[in-house]
């Protein structure tokens, strides 16, 4: 078992009025084979959340501490994350010129597992990835994120999920712009690599579509910059019919 632990995190954001806070104390478990949602409105903080584990430069940790199986994770550049089985979707987000996906994979999968896949047992491997995610074959001799829809780019994420083997997958807005049917092949891929690879999952959504097709076992209610509330998956149930208007109204402490 792994675990990934985010204690009293505080993280500040360089703007042009100067040093922003947008994490004021952030406190969080997820072990392997568990599904956290993180929802929230607007504005709360919750990409805020996925770059800083991604270790994006932007981003700035005032104070608390990331972990994983005891490791610095702050510590720890970009890839170092990978190489642990820290897996951020938006890691990877533009476009590059001249590199298709087949080999992009081949290259973070070399990255990972500190040697290269044979390209037989590669290229067979993707092609069934790309089957389960009912990709076109066409697609891995495409350009890395070049002219890829929404919906392409989601896969695409959902494709090194499959084949990059994580231990923790961080998804933020895994469901923006996919209609049903995109929803339900990603949700399965997601549900395919929980089972198979017992994969811990971080959910962030603003919705609670998301959820009744890869079901949370907690749920977490962000509001600038706080978990306010916890509780399991009937949570979410109660977003769905209440939003966040009773977090906003300013009545209530932060957790
Ligand atoms: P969420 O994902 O919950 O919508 P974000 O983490 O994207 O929230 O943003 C939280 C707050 O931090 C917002 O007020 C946003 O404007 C601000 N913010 C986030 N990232 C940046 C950035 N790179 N530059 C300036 N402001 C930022
Ligand atoms: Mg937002
Ligand atoms: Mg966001």
């Amino acid at each position: 078992m792994s675990v990934l632990e985010i204690r009293d995190l505080h993280v500040t954001v360089e703007t042009d009025e100067g040093t922003t806070p947008i994490l004021n104390g952030v406190t969080l478990t997820i072990r392997t084979g568990e599904t956290h949602a993180i929802m929230g409105p607007n504005g709360s903080g919750k990409s805020t959340l996925a770059y800083t584990i991604a270790g994006h430069p932007k981003y700035t940790v005032t104070s608390g501490s990331i972990a994983f199986d005891g490791e610095d994770v702050l510590a720890m550049t970009v890839d170092e994350r990978a190489r642990a089985g820290v897996f951020l979707a938006m890691q990877y987000p533009v476009e590059i010129p001249g590199v298709t996906v087949t080999n992009f994979l081949r290259t973070a999968k070399t990255a990972i597992d500190g040697e290269a896949p044979s390209i037989r047992t590669w290229t067979k491997d993707v092609k069934e990835a790309m089957k389960h995610l009912r990709m076109d074959g066409k697609f891995a001799q495409r350009n890395v994120n070049e002219g890829f829809s929404g919906g392409e780019k989601k896969r695409h994420e959902i494709l090194q999920l499959e084949l990059l083997k994580p231990k923790i997958a961080v998804l933020d807005e895994t469901d923006s712009g996919l209609d049903v049917d995109a929803l339900k092949i990603v949700s399965e891929g997601v549900n395919r690599a929980k089972a198979q690879t017992n994969l811990g999952v971080l959910l962030i959504t603003h919705y609670t579509r998301i959820l009744r097709y890869i079901h949370p076992d907690f749920v977490h209610v962000m509001v600038k910059g706080r978990i306010v509330e916890e509780g399991g998956p009937e949570l979410a149930d109660r977003l769905e019919n209440e939003g966040y208007d009773r977090f906003l109204e300013g009545e209530l402490e932060p957790a």
